[in-house]
Order: structure tokens, then sequence, then C-alpha cells
């Protein structure tokens, strides 16, 4: 009788973890689908945009207010969806990368594609590149010992000692 309890407990434990991650599934499911409506959306505005403009142009007329609030209309609506995206790429548990879109895991310090820094930075502070190419110092330094290279230029192009 008790092991039956327990086993009943332990089916709706996992009911319950099931159900999370489905409705996590469903929850992003969801997401893609707005995104993807918006994105319809947003192409169609930019038809119509094309068409005022093409009109207004044909007839030689100009509308700049009409022209704004469609621009401005196809601005809110980007920003929506980028909205959306955000959304969707937390639940994936990735992050895009702010110079080349491209998605990379979560917790990446550099984009996978283009190698920007993906790391969290404060906006006004100088971005540090360690790894950025020391110039070449020793380029034009005087040879310290001008033997050495009395002998590197009897070698002839290999300006390596013998071992
Ligand atoms: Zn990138």
């Amino acid at each position: 009788m008790g092991k039956f309890d327990n086993l009943l407990l332990k089916a709706k434990d996992l009911a319950g973890v099931a159900g999370n991650k489905a409705q996590e599934v469903a929850e992003l499911t969801k997401l893609k689908l707005q995104a993807t409506q918006m994105r319809n959306e947003i192409d169609s505005n930019y038809m119509k945009l094309g068409e005022i403009v093409y009109e207004l142009e044909k007839n030689g007329t100009q509308n700049e207010e009409l022209v704004n609030m469609c621009v401005a209309e196809i601005e809110a609506k980007l920003q929506e969806l980028e909205e959306v995206n955000q959304k969707i790429n937390e639940m994936k548990k990735v992050v895009k990368c702010p110079e080349c879109g491209a998605e990379s895991p979560a917790g990446s310090l550099y984009c996978s594609r283009c190698g920007a820094s993906l790391a969290e930075k404060p906006e006004d502070q100088e971005p540090q590149e360690p790894d950025a190419p020391q110039p070449e110092a020793a380029e034009e330094a005087a040879p310290a010992c001008p033997q050495q290279e009395a002998a590197q230029e009897a070698a002839g192009e290999d300006p390596k000692p013998e071992a």
C-alpha cells in the first residue's frame, strides 16, 4: 500500500517535470510563431512603403509625412521583433553577436563566427584588447653584438645561429 503511494508520488513528480519542460517548449514555439508573424508583417510593410514611394514618384508628388509614418511603424515593429528574438535566445540559451548576428551558446566569451567579444561590458569603458598584436619593436633596434651580426651576414640569408 505504501509502495503504491510512493509510486504514485513519483509519477506525479515526473509529470510535473515533464509539464514544465513541455510548457517551456510550448512557450518557445509560441514566441517563434510570433517572430515569424512579425517578420511577415514587417515585410509587407516594406512592400507597402515601396508602393507608396513608387506612386508618389510616379505622380511627381511628395508626401514626407506619410513616408515617415511608414518608416516609424516599421522601426517600431523591428524593435518589437528584436525583443521577441531576444526572449527566444534567452530560452534557447544562446547569445547573439552584436557584430555579425551569429548565435553562440550562452556564456561564450567570443563569437563563434567572427570572434567579436560577447562578454557584457560597461558602456563607458574603452574595450581592452589584450590580444592585439604588438608592434615589432626589435625591427630597428641596433644589434647588441656586432660580431654576431657579421657572422649572420657571412652565413647568408638565414639569421638563425647554428645550434
Ligand atoms: Zn560575430
